[in-house]
């Protein structure tokens, strides 16, 4: 039997852009069907992403903590590993989320169907044999991983969703791909006891980082994992014995390099091409991506699209305040998204976090910046937490010493990134910085220390 729905409001895709579009427009009164393929909601971040990654980085954290405490005098025994129990555990957070996004859509009188959605017109969506008709549709259908296709389909070749499901510990491993995703995967696997080996096309790791922050990286993960820079897979043999891998480019190794599994992390690709999208005029670019202008309209005004379908970066944080951008806008709000500044961060260890204009950018769009470092080894609380690795900079503009961004490696990075994200927002220049008072000893006292530096306050660094 076929069920017919009339909503206002249509969302195409429950992750955090497609929940925070559905809860916002709920919330100012519009009636919303939000249309999920998942039995779950929570999108790509919730079930197969960000959260399911953090609860295994907090696993992978534990371990490193307590091999460290030995150096001060607190030996723990070798730790046991229960993959089992670790699943759970992981699975239990994912559920408890998206568990809780499901009682708020309820709460809110959101409609969910579940099923895989396509246009059949401008004001039209097929759900398996539901037919909804609406008056505007925000389009929030996300990204996948992308696929070598020269690699072949093996078990023993999993993508950032395989490595998440944890079913070994495979001994050599191989991360392709030197982004975010690969980095963060590859810190769990070498806690929990695999050998990894990273390769890396670009001539750094997560070419998009501010490069000084990812150089202290890479020279404190020397010791973790086998970092080929400036190299390609180009040929990958599997085996009965494992997985052989060819290379080319400067750190390549001479001989095909047999490894137990290889993690796919090469970037991904926008859902944009799966929905039918013409049959609702809407334009598609041949990558999948779908053009939206500052209110978040596609070329059809009452069609709206948000988050990873809409372009880069591909971040949830991103696709949320799309999302209450794009609600807003259809209840009538003149709301437009135009933001300063968005945060990245890798939730590696150490961590990377940037915000604002990298240097390089400043360079290629001839904005004349100076920068202020304040090295972790001069930071009380880096120095008892025996992680003076890091340090924090920060990016100002030359005439007017307003900060235009910062990036910061180290412990904790992702959470001090915060303040920085705020002050270029505001509009801060060096001294409002230098003049907050930061609390002592914290981590973010480096990020005052810095515009102390820069306004020529302290002089005596080591
Ligand atoms: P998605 O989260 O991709 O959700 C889209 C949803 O739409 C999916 O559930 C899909 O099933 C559904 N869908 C698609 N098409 C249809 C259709 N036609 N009908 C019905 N349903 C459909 N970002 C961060 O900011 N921080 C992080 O720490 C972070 N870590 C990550 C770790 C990993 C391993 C991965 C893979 C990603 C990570 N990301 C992180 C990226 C983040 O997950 C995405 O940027 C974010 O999920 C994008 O949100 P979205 O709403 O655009 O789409």
């Amino acid at each position: 039997m076929s069920n017919e729905i009339k909503t206002q409001v249509v969302v195409l895709g429950a992750g955090p852009g497609g929940y925070s579009a559905a809860f916002r427009a709920a919330d100012l009164g519009l009636e919303v069907t939000l249309v999920e393929a998942r039995s779950t909601l929570g999108g790509v971040c919730l079930n197969v992403g960000c959260i399911p990654s953090k609860a295994l980085l907090h696993v992978a954290k534990v371990i490193d903590d307590a091999k460290e405490m030995a150096s001060h005098g607190v030996t723990f025994g070798a730790p046991e590993i229960d993959l089992d129990k670790i699943r759970a555990w992981k699975d239990k957070v994912i559920g408890q989320l998206t568990n809780g996004l499901g009682g708020m859509a309820k709460m809110r009188k959101v409609k969910v169907v579940n099923g895989y959605g396509k246009f059949t017109g401008a004001n039209t969506l097929q759900v398996g044999d539901t037919t909804i008709t609406f008056e505007h549709v925000i389009i929030a259908a996300g990204s996948e991983p992308v696929a070598l296709p020269f690699i072949p389909k093996d078990d023993r070749v999993i993508d950032s969703t395989g490595a998440l499901e944890l079913k070994d510990i495979p001994g050599e491993m191989l991360v392709l791909g030197g982004g975010i995703i690969g980095l963060e995967m590859g810190t769990v696997y070498r806690a929990l006891g695999s050998k990894v080996s990273v390769v890396e096309f670009a001539d750094q790791l997560v070419p998009a980082a501010d490069a000084d922050i990812v150089k202290a990286y890479t020279k404190y993960n020397s010791k973790n994992f086998n970092i080929m820079l400036s190299t390609k897979v180009t040929a990958v043999e599997a085996k009965k014995d494992g997985l052989y891998v060819t290379f080319e480019g400067k750190n390549a190794p001479a001989n095909p390099v047999r490894y137990d599994k290889i993690l796919v992390a090469v970037g991904r690709k926008p859902n944009g091409n799966l929905l039918d999208a013409a049959k609702a005029g809407v334009n598609v670019d041949e990558r999948g991506f779908i053009n939206v202008d500052k209110q978040l309209r596609t070329n059809v005004p009452h069609i709206y699209a948000i988050g990873d379908v809409i372009g880069q970066p591909m971040l949830a944080h991103k696709a949320v305040h799309e999302g209450h951008v794009a609600a807003e806008v259809i209840s009538g709000l003149k709301h437009f998204f135009d933001p300063r500044c968005i945060p990245s961060v890798a939730y590696t260890d150490p961590e990377m976090a940037w915000v604002g204009v990298t240097e390089k950018e400043a360079k290629e769009k001839g904005i004349a910046v100076e920068t202020a470092t304040f090295p972790w080894a001069a930071s009380g609380r880096a120095i008892a937490s025996a992680r003076t690795e890091g340090f924090t900079k920060l990016i100002f503009d030359k005439e007017t010493h307003r900060i235009l961004g910062g990036a910061i490696v180290g412990i904790n990075a992702g959470e001090m990134l915060g303040e920085i994200c705020l002050a270029v927002e505001m509009g801060a220049d060096a001294e409002d910085i230098a003049l907050t008072i930061h609390a002592h000893p914290t981590l973010n006292e480096s990020i005052g220390l810095a515009a102390e530096i820069y306004e020529g306050s302290i002089t005596d660094l080591p």
